[in-house]
């Protein structure tokens, strides 16, 4: 990209997007919650679109000249309907975090009872942790995972919800290397009486390609981000088939939560929802598969510890401290020095404090994205592994040159 007319206007920020930019391309992203969009979808978001105000929703705004807006937001909302086979989508959300508000905002009240799966186990914030609206706003619960497995234990969460008697119920993940079943999900919200609220923000590519069991049937209500493995902007989606539920869903989020929707955001919505629709999106989602596989299985061969004993989706989890009794925080600054970007994770009974913690998670999503191939995965499994266990500074610079290299081994 040129972006010239910023460099006329303001040579400051200019040189901060040159700068992001090239650390984008010497380095290997593993945030599994990161991915890189196509140049249709920067341009969608980068347009004129951003003018316009458009308060309310495709037919009934509380503007004048929304007629062209109109139409793409109701392209987005119709290509998203056919891409999660759903009867009613909402495309304003501002985040996946804004999506989760409004969803529970739609069927409970201040003070309700919600369960949802911890953070340290790898749920999300929105999911009731304390310090978010969803742990002030409502009595929350938790549920995580059993401490020897890794795994969802349905008959506990099933225990804890007949204890607690929520009203709502929260499935989907941050940091869950398996698969999670709806369907047990929707049997406890059953048994209990209360909603289910799917969040698959990490694995919603993964869902509307065949390649992870759908919520649609079970949850009455999912939300999920747009940036991470459906690789859009970034924004929130919410969607259900219960036509009460969508017009409540639809107030809760406007004007309930937020104001104006970003219509650019939305039209690059539309665009990433176009290609989730493509064969090559289908294929693309099959490699991030295979290729998490084959990392999994290396890291294995080396002798790590992962969380789980592998993956079944684009993420995988490893304890840095049994595997080389380094923390998550260290092995991520070691990561860095050499153009390796992850992030530090708690994992499953962590001994170490959040901000230290005591694996990391790696995802494949961003740079299959690029053009990487299981082979590559299993060589970087192989450098990364002995970056992690080097002592001499000399050593890391002949990795950081091999993993530049890599870094552009698919670039135009
Ligand atoms: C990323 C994520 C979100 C929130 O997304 P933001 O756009 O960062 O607000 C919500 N739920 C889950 C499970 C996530 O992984």
């Amino acid at each position: 990209m040129k972006y010239s007319e910023i460099k006329k206007e303001d040579i400051e920020v200019y040189k901060l997007i040159k700068k992001e930019e090239k650390r984008q391309k010497d380095n290997i992203e593993l945030i599994a919650s990161e991915n890189f969009v196509s140049d249709a979808v920067l341009q969608a978001q980068g347009s004129i679109l951003t003018n316009k105000y458009a308060e309310g929703y495709p037919g009934k705004r509380y503007y004048g000249g929304c007629e062209y807006v109109d139409q793409i937001e109701t392209i987005a909302i119709e290509r998203l309907k056919k891409l999660f086979n759903v009867n009613y989508a909402n495309v304003q959300p501002h985040s996946g975090s804004q999506a989760n508000m409004a969803a529970i905002r739609s069927v409970c009240n201040h003070n309700d009872v919600i369960l949802g799966m911890s953070l340290d186990a790898g749920g999300h914030l929105t999911h009731g942790y304390k310090l978010s609206f969803s742990g002030t706003d409502y009595i929350a619960y938790s549920y995580g995972v059993n401490s020897e497995t890794g795994l969802i234990d349905y008959d506990e969460v099933l225990r804890i919800a007949r204890e607690v008697k929520p009203k709502l119920i929260i499935c989907g993940a941050s940091a869950y290397p398996r698969a999670i079943s709806f369907k047990k999900f929707k049997e406890i919200a059953d048994d209990v009486g209360a909603y289910l609220l799917a969040d698959v923000a990490h694995i919603a590519g993964l869902i509307v390609t065949g390649y992870h069991e759908s919520p649609v049937g079970y949850a009455d209500i999912i939300t999920s981000t747009t940036h991470k493995t459906l690789r859009g902007p970034r924004g929130g989606i919410i969607l259900t088939n219960n036509e009460e539920l969508a017009k409540k869903i639809n107030k809760t989020l406007f004007p309930g939560c937020q104001g104006g929707p970003l219509e650019h955001v939305i039209a690059a919505k539309a665009v990433a929802f176009k290609e989730d629709l493509s064969e090559d999106f289908k294929n693309y989602i099959h490699q991030v598969v295979l290729n998490c596989k084959a990392f999994a299985e290396e890291f294995k061969k080396l002798g790590y510890k992962l969380i789980t004993n592998g993956t079944d989706n684009h993420l995988l989890l490893i304890d840095v401290k049994t595997s080389l009794n380094m923390t998550g925080k260290q092995a991520e600054d070691k990561l860095a020095l050499v153009n390796i970007t992850c992030n530090k994770n708690s994992i499953p009974n962590d001994t170490e404090k959040p901000m230290q913690s005591s694996g990391i998670r790696l995802g494949t999503a961003a740079m299959t994205s690029k053009g990487f191939k299981e082979e590559d995965f299993v060589l970087l499994a192989q450098i990364m592994d002995k970056v992690l266990k080097c002592q001499n500074k000399k050593d890391l610079k002949q990795y950081k040159r091999a993993i530049i290299n890599m870094a552009h081994k698919y670039c135009k």
